[in-house]
């Protein structure tokens, strides 16, 4: 099957099959090989992983990353892309095509089933509407993952990186970072996409830690702490956290727990660090 990266390409599938582009399902194609290569480079795939792909398309990324992988795991929700999968990955063996919602699959299950349980690696153009359920969702759930290489909307991939302070700064940062370490690989222009999105773009490398950067005694302690202050992120913390009615955390608590670590009773979520929201956490739990 010919390139689907090359543009002509991937107008002549979408004639062939009369396909109708689904905005509620966040569909922009890739058409730019310079892209594609770049991000297979970046996730470093190799003839011994196994690779999950959420949103296949028409196929583009999977002729890339079946060429390159031991094994591709392509979770697609539009049925209607399912014949159009069959025909332009015809001639790989080595992938399955799942047609399902990634949000309501035990990817668990699939890296039993698909590789022993080992750590995977995950590789997406992914559908912006849903990025930070999909991402939380990989690592909330423990997947055991390398890595997760993705293109996101540019403003989203900021939003890993930054650290406290920052407007950017929230639970998605905290959580990218708590469990990997982010890296933009490259700005993607709209023109890179058919039909072409409104906003930049930009593919993100996070690498899983080895060795977790914090411990912390009640991981879900944690992050129900920061969803908590950064749901009423221009409320001190004291504030935000005994309005959201978490268990055992009243404002005598968090007071006392903010003297011990040398915080002023006045400071907001935004301004403390991985550490010390998993500081706060231990003093809470
Ligand atoms: N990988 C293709 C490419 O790069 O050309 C398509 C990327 S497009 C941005 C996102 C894809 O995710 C679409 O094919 C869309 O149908 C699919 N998708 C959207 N929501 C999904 C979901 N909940 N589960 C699985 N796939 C989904």
């Amino acid at each position: 099957m010919a390139n689907l990266g090359i543009p002509s390409n991937t107008f002549q599938i979408l004639e062939k099959y009369n396909f109708n582009f689904q905005k509620k399902f966040g569909q922009n194609f890739l058409i730019d090989t310079n892209i594609l290569e770049g991000i297979v480079k970046g996730a470093e795939i190799t003839k011994d992983d196994c690779v999950l792909e959420i949103g296949p398309g028409i196929g583009t990324m999977t002729q890339y990353l079946c060429e390159n992988a031991k094994f591709v795991i392509a979770v697609e929700i539009d049925k209607n892309l399912i014949p159009i999968l069959n025909d332009t990955l015809s001639e790989y063996s080595n992938k399955v095509i799942i047609n399902e919602d990634v949000l309501k699959l035990d990817i668990n299950e699939l890296t039993n089933k698909y590789n022993d349980g080992k750590p995977i690696k995950v590789v997406a153009n992914l559908p912006y509407y849903i990025t930070t359920p999909i991402i939380m969702g990989l690592f909330e759930s423990h997947v055991p993952l390398d890595s997760i290489t993705v293109m996101v909307q540019k403003e989203v991939a900021d939003r890993m990186k930054v650290g406290p302070g920052t407007k950017d700064y929230g639970a998605l940062s905290l959580a990218v970072q708590f469990y990997s370490r982010p890296d933009i690989l490259m700005i993607v222009s709209a023109n890179c996409f058919v039909p072409r999105p409104n906003v930049d773009s930009a593919v993100i490398k996070l690498t899983l830690h080895k060795e977790m950067p914090v411990t912390v005694k009640n991981e879900a302690l944690m992050f129900t702490l920061i969803r908590a202050a950064f749901n009423q992120r221009r409320k001190t913390m004291v504030n935000a956290l005994t309005n959201a009615g978490i268990n055992n955390v009243t404002k005598e608590n968090v007071l006392s727990a903010l003297e011990k670590m040398n915080l002023p009773a006045t400071i907001r979520g935004e301004a403390l660090t991985l550490a010390e929201f998993a500081t706060l956490s231990d003093y809470l739990s």
